[in-house]
């Protein structure tokens, strides 16, 4: 077993030895600037192009709808700025969920300050959003729907085909967050009504700091970062060309070994979570039971806090989160378990282990073991715990 064992491949992944192998060429041979005009910027440019062409066939669209962009964090809040911005004369209305990353939220909250208006909408105990309450928000000068397509805490799968479909029907535009979803699960933009779509190298065992946005043909579009004229004069920068190839590359292995990687990694996230439920009392598992991202387990541990936790895991070797990169470090519980309901005490005990294709079964029993044992120990010395076991015994 690894000294390491890294279960947080919701934050990164690792990137496939495979994929760094088709990146080395384009540092230190194939490494012109795709934009020149002599022959060995083609050899770059040739590359970069059927990169998008593989990319646009992997979610059904075609090589002019992919847009390379620094990440997934950037792809959302291009697609959505975008859309308020080349969209007003329609309307400012803006409607999403609450348990969005904070690329979508924080983009959401900084178009409220410049006169939009943002539904943001409940989801149920499981993290799933109402369609019959998302199709009652929209109005006649909604001009977008922001959703994900699975969440990055609690690993649930939203009903992206039927929100996608309610979408068309009333002609607004729907964009969904797939970062945990593309190249994970099957996503096809033309069968799921998805107008616009971001996506990550990172976090499908690619590089960082790539990643694409997918716009529908046809959809009014303006730059995010202006300059050049590159990806058809939408989003300038010299292109990350090693990373294009890298993430191609990346989507290529992980899209071949989907099914098989999927079936590996429910069944040891089903394995973890029937053991902690089963050997540790007064655990919560968060996020739907079935409409679940492969690779995550989210779980919350009453009478302990959650980051002391993690500290503790740390020291046995174990990398693992509290629910999202973004919040750890800031006392806040997090805002997506917050949305499905737990009080703030227990959504500070939260833990999440998301694993990677390579992920055994024996170091999800390594995992248990720990959390048992520091769980039980954490307990021992809380009051709160001394308290609540006493009032269960009168
Ligand atoms: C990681 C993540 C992002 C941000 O992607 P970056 O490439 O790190 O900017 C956005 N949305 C979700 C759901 C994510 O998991």
């Amino acid at each position: 077993m690894n000294d390491l064992i890294y279960l947080d491949n919701a934050a990164t992944t690792a990137v496939k030895p495979e994929v760094v192998e088709a990146m080395l060429p384009y540092f230190t041979e194939v490494y012109s600037n795709p934009s020149s005009v002599y022959r060995f910027a083609g050899k770059a440019k040739k590359a970069m192009e059927d990169a998008r062409e593989q990319i646009a066939g992997f979610v059904g669209a075609k090589p002019a709808e992919i847009y390379f962009t620094g990440g997934g964090s950037e792809s959302d809040n291009w697609a959505i700025k975008a859309v308020a911005e080349n969209y007003r004369e329609k309307g400012k209305h803006i409607i999403t969920s609450k348990i969005e990353h904070h690329a979508v939220l924080h983009t959401c909250e900084w178009l409220e300050k410049k006169g939009y208006e943002v539904t943001y909408l409940d989801v149920d105990e499981n993290g799933i959003i109402s369609l019959e309450e998302l199709e009652r928000a929209i109005r006649p000068d909604t001009i977008l729907i922001t959703i994900m397509f699975a969440n990055n805490e609690i690993g649930t799968i939203e009903p992206v085909k039927e929100i996608g479909e309610i979408a068309r029907k009333h002609d607004v535009l729907f964009h969904t967050d797939a970062v945990q979803a593309f190249a994970h699960v099957p996503v096809n933009v033309e069968e799921m009504n998805i107008d616009l779509m971001s996506a990550s190298g990172h976090k499908f065992y690619g590089p960082k700091g790539i990643g694409f946005l997918y716009i529908k043909n046809g959809i009014r579009i303006s730059p995010l970062i202006h300059g050049g004229a590159q990806e058809r004069s939408r989003r300038a920068g010299t292109h990350n060309v090693s990373g294009i190839i890298g993430m191609a590359k990346a989507a290529e292995i992980a899209i071949a070994d989907m099914e098989e990687n999927s079936r590996k990694e429910t069944e040891i996230r089903d394995h973890l979570i029937h053991r902690i439920e089963q050997e540790i009392p007064y655990v919560r598992v968060n996020g739907h039971r079935e409409k679940r991202l492969p690779g995550n387990v989210n779980v919350c541990f009453r009478f302990v806090e959650g980051e002391s936790l993690l500290i503790m895991l740390d020291q046995k070797g174990i990398c693992a989160s509290s629910g999202s990169a973004c919040t750890s470090g800031s006392l806040d519980p997090s805002h997506v378990l917050l949305a499905i309901g737990l009080p703030h005490e227990i959504a500070h005990g939260s833990v999440r282990l998301t694993l990677s294709d390579t992920t055994t079964r024996e170091e999800a029993d390594y995992v248990v073991d720990n959390l048992k044992e520091i769980v039980e120990r954490m307990r021992s010395m809380s009051p709160l715990y001394d308290d609540f076991i006493k009032r269960k015994e009168d």
